[in-house]
């Protein structure tokens, strides 16, 4: 049994995300998706609850065809420890997906296989694109799976972003 971990905060989860699990789902048997920074919600850069992103991200992987645990994971402001943190909550992994340089070199030092996937345009399809998008009130629904699109509605996540970025 091959299990494959991804990490990130999916704020929201996009449509560069699915990419990436649909082709790791190619290479392993399960997989297992580390929803980053859980304890995070109502703020600008991660307007979205551990619950809400665990939703969007069932939703959309419905017909992945490989099974997909998906895990909040609480920041530990504690990197020598982080991996230990992140294994204490996952099934086991043999392998971790990541482009950021300092998960790989923090799994690396803990002796984890990492796989670099490739970046999806990655000028529209990021996290920081789409809820600007979302605040200006542009096109922000064909970045993101239609499962996302519909999370987002029921939460009325976008009037939730746009009240949060306001001052008193
Ligand atoms: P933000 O702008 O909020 O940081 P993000 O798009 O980078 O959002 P994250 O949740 O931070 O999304 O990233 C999770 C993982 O997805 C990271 O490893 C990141 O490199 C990767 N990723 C982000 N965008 C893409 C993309 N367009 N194609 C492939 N991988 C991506
Ligand atoms: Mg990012």
């Amino acid at each position: 049994m091959r299990r494959g971990f991804y990490i990130g905060r999916f704020q929201p989860y996009h449509n560069g995300h699915q990419a990436v699990l649909e082709g790791i789902a190619e290479e392993v048997d399960e997989i297992i998706i580390g929803v980053g920074s859980a304890q995070l919600s109502h703020d600008t850069q991660n307007p979205f609850t551990a619950g809400e992103r665990v939703l969007m991200i069932t939703r959309a992987l419905k017909d992945l065809g490989c099974p997909a645990y998906v895990i909040p994971i609480e920041d530990l402001r504690r990197n020598a420890l982080w991996v230990a943190h992140v294994t204490s909550m996952t099934p086991p992994f043999d392998i971790c997906y990541t482009s950021n340089p300092l998960v790989i070199q923090l799994f690396k030092e803990a002796e984890i296989t990492i796989k670099s996937p490739p970046m999806y345009l990655r000028e529209t399809l990021s996290g920081t694109a789409i809820r600007q998008k979302i605040l200006n009130g542009e096109d922000w629904e064909s970045c993101v799976p239609p499962e996302v699109v519909e999370v987002i509605h029921e939460i009325d996540g976008e009037n939730r972003l746009r009240t949060i970025s306001e001052t008193d």
